[in-house]
Parts: structure tokens; C-alpha cells; sequence
């Protein structure tokens, strides 16, 4: 058979420990003999940060946004305790905040739905991506813990208002967003529904939050009026605007299938509710989308230190590559999709088939098994092997 060729190149970003070896093991069992692979590769595993001084973080997300599609590795962001197992000269911050602030991109997370299973929430028959604005709100906000009776007040940009008077100890915050972060954040959005071909639905509290909520629902409008109605309309999909507690009810009421963008708290709350109900960590997909268009995918989890040290002491371990591999296809079809290339997002589809037809039959790592009912789960190895022999046989 020959192989499947790439006219264009996906940025491939290397990462760290246990995710690294799985990376190492897809493409030599499920890309390499299938696709000519053409990528640009960073690496950037730990080390080569710290041989780089973080330099190449930065130059893959320039190269991400000169080729438009990537895919990553989980990678260390390191801590006290990090700087001194690598030897690190100073502690680099997180790549994938490092790369989202480059491309000014939101994260979309999505779980894989595995065959015989079923989401705790028994009516979700697809799943519901999670769209979190990643800037600002309660994780920059500013605090105060009052102890003695008097007023505070909220200034800015020649305003001032009283928020309260008082009479005794308490607390008071203030948070505020910018509406270039929030345009970014509203066209990423837009673009993914458009990607996904699923609704889009956004919802806040703008009748309590009447200013700060109320700008979010205005630009989401005004980008949707302006920017994305025409497309919407063609693929014959839409856009809701509700109050997060209707948002909530009508999702518990849903099929799933939609994309839920939410403010930067709501979206972590709900983000671990949507993990949860569908399953496991490993199981969680997550694509970075600019308003400019780059995509870039990867899984959800981290490096998934324990199991690497195991391996580490010689013990095979039974990490799950799902969310891995699926980064991989997702990328490999959007680069066919841009390019049209048939070939190769038909194979980025049928990685996907080979994956889930080897769980339909009963193969599946140790954090898979429960949800399955399978007795026993696999090393990663045999797992990968098992999708293989299926890969071969659909392609
Ligand atoms: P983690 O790597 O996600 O793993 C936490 C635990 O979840 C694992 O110990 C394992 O549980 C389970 N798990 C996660 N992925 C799994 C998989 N593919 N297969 C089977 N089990 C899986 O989180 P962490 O241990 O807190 O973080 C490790 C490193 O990852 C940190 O240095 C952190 O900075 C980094 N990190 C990177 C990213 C990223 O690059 N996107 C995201 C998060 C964390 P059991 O041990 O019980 O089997
Ligand atoms: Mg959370």
C-alpha cells in the first residue's frame, strides 16, 4: 500500500515523560506506516526547554500560527519540586498558557463517548464541548477582607460607585475583562461551532450582571450578526444566548451535541461536571482554536507522572493513549480538510473507528475497564497493538 501523502506540514510538539512515550508509540504503530508524516517539529520536553531557555516554546507557537494546525504532547509545567528533579535554571512557565496568550486562542474540551457506555446523565447520546474564557474574571480578581465599618467604593475610568457601607467585618472583590479578550474569545467560539458543525450556545448572567455580564452576551451577539450568521445559517446550525441556569436545565434535558462557551469560572465548574459525567480524565480531547483560525490538539490530561515512574523501575504500565491518539487524528483531518486532502482525513477518521472498534471488543487499558465492564485492562502496548491490527484491517 502506499502512503498517504501531506502537502502541508502540522506543527508537532514533543512533550514529557509517560505522554512522550505514547507520542513515540503512536507514530511508529498508527502514523508512520500509513502517512508519509510531514511535521515541524519542537520539542519541547523539558529538557530541550531548559537547553533552549524556553526559547522554543515560543518559536513552535509561531510556527503554529504560519501553518494553522498542530498537535501536542502533554508537557511539565514546573513547580519547586520540578526545578530541582530536572535541574532547571529557573521555573518556565506553562507552555500551552504560554502558547494560548501567542495565539490569543480559546481551549475547547471534549470527551470521547466509548461504544456500550453511557454518560452518567443517561440522555447525553453526544458530547458536550466545553468552551472556558480563559482571561481575567475571579482568577484576577482583586480582594479585600474588611475588619472595621466604612465604605468601599469601585473607581475607574472617571466613575466611582459605593459597592457597599460597612457596618462591621466582611469581604469585597472587583474583577474586570477587556473586549478584546472577549471579541477573541466569542470568533474562537464561533469557529469551533462552525468546525464542529453543532449549535453554539452561550450563557452568563446578564439580568444580575447587567454591565460585565451584559458585555459578554452583547459582543457574542454582535460578532454573531456581523461575522458568523451568514455561515451559521448554511450549515444549518444556530446560536442560543440563555441565563446559565436555563443553560444549565435545558443540558441536563439535552442530547449533548452543542458547544457551551462560558465565562472563565463558569467554565471551569462546568467543565469538571461534563469530565465526570462522560467518564474518565484520559478520556477528555481539547482542541486550542485562535479567532485567526489555527487549531491546535491535544489531550486533555497531564503527563501522568506515577505511571512514568513506574515505567521508569522497568514495569509495563496501562496508560490510556485514547485522548493522544485522538489529538493526533483530529489535527491529521484538519490539515486534510485545509488542504483538501481526502485521503488523509479519511485516515484520521478511520484511526478513530480502529481505537473505538478495539474498546467495542473488549480491549482496553485499566481506567477503561470499569467504565466498559471489561475484567481486566491491557498495558499500553497491547492496546496500541490492538488498534493496529484494526487500523490495518479498515484501511
Ligand atoms: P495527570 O498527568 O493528568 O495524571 C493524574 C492521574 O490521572 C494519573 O496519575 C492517573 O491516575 C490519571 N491519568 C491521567 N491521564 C491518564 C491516562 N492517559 N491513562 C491513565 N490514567 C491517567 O496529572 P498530574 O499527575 O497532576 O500532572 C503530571 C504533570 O502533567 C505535571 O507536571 C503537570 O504540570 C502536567 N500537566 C500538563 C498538562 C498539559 O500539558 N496539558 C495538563 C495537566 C498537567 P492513576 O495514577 O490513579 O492511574
Ligand atoms: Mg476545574
Amino acid at each position: 500500500m502506499e502512503k498517504i501523502k501531506m502537502q502541508n506540514p502540522i506543527v508537532e510538539m514533543d512533550g514529557d515523560e509517560m505522554t512522550r512515550v505514547i507520542w513515540q508509540m503512536i507514530k511508529d504503530e498508527l502514523l508512520a506506516p500509513f502517512v508519509e508524516l510531514n511535521t515541524e517539529y519542537y520539542d519541547l520536553g523539558l529538557e530541550n526547554r531548559e537547553k533552549t531557555d524556553d526559547a522554543v516554546t515560543m518559536q513552535a507557537a509561531e510556527a503554529l500560527k504560519r501553518v494553522g494546525v498542530g498537535v501536542k504532547c502533554a508537557t511539565i509545567t514546573p513547580n519547586a519540586k520540578r526545578m530541582e528533579e530536572y535541574h532547571l535554571s529557573r521555573m518556565y512557565k506553562s507552555p500551552n498558557g504560554q502558547i494560548r496568550s501567542a495565539v490569543d486562542g480559546t481551549t475547547f474540551r471534549a470527551p470521547i463517548l466509548l461504544p456500550g457506555t453511557t454518560p452518567l446523565v443517561p440522555g447525553w447520546k453526544k458530547p458536550i464541548t466545553i468552551a472556558r474564557h480563559s482571561n481575567a474574571d475571579l482568577y484576577k480578581d482583586v480582594e479585600i477582607r474588611v475588619e472595621n465599618p466604612g465604605e468601599a467604593h469601585l473607581t475607574a475610568d472617571g466613575q466611582d460607585k459605593t459597592v457597599y457601607t460597612f457596618g462591621g467585618p466582611g469581604v469585597a472583590l472587583a474583577m474586570y475583562n477587556t473586549d478584546a479578550s472577549i471579541y477573541s474569545f466569542a470568533r474562537s467560539c464561533f469557529s469551533c461551532a462552525l468546525d464542529k458543525g453543532q449549535d453554539l450556545w452561550f450563557s452568563c448572567k446578564d439580568t444580575i450582571s447587567t454591565v460585565y455580564d451584559g458585555r459578554f452576551r452583547d459582543i457574542f451577539q454582535e460578532v454573531y450578526d456581523a461575522e458568523y450568521k451568514s455561515a451559521f445559517e448554511a450549515a444549518g446550525i444556530k446560536y442560543i444566548y440563555t441565563l446559565i441556569d436555563d443553560a444549565v436545565a435545558r443540558c441536563m434535558r439535552s442530547e449533548g451535541g452543542f458547544v457551551w462557551a462560558l465565562k472563565n469560572y463558569d467554565g471551569d465548574v462546568m467543565s469538571d461536571m461534563i469530565g465526570a459525567a462522560f467518564g474518565a480524565l484520559a478520556l477528555m480531547t481539547s482542541v486550542l482554536i485562535s479567532p485567526s483560525g489555527c487549531f491546535e490538539y491535544e489531550a486533555a490530561h497531564g503527563t501522568v507522572t506515577r505511571h512514568w515512574y513506574r515505567r521508569q523501575k522497568g514495569e509495563k504500565t496501562s496508560t490510556n493513549p485514547m485522548a493522544t491518539i485522538f489529538a493526533w487524528s483530529g489535527a491529521l483531518k484538519k490539515r486534510g480538510e485545509l488542504d483538501g486532502n481526502a485521503a488523509l482525513a479519511a485516515f484520521g477518521d478511520r484511526i478513530e473507528q480502529a481505537s473505538l472498534a478495539a474498546i467495542a471488543d473488549g480491549i482496553v487499558t485499566g481506567d477503561m475497564a470499569a467504565l466498559t465492564g471489561v475484567k481486566e485492562g491491557v498495558d499500553t502496548e497491547t492496546f496500541i497493538a490492538a488498534v493496529r491490527e484494526r487500523l490495518e484491517k479498515i484501511m
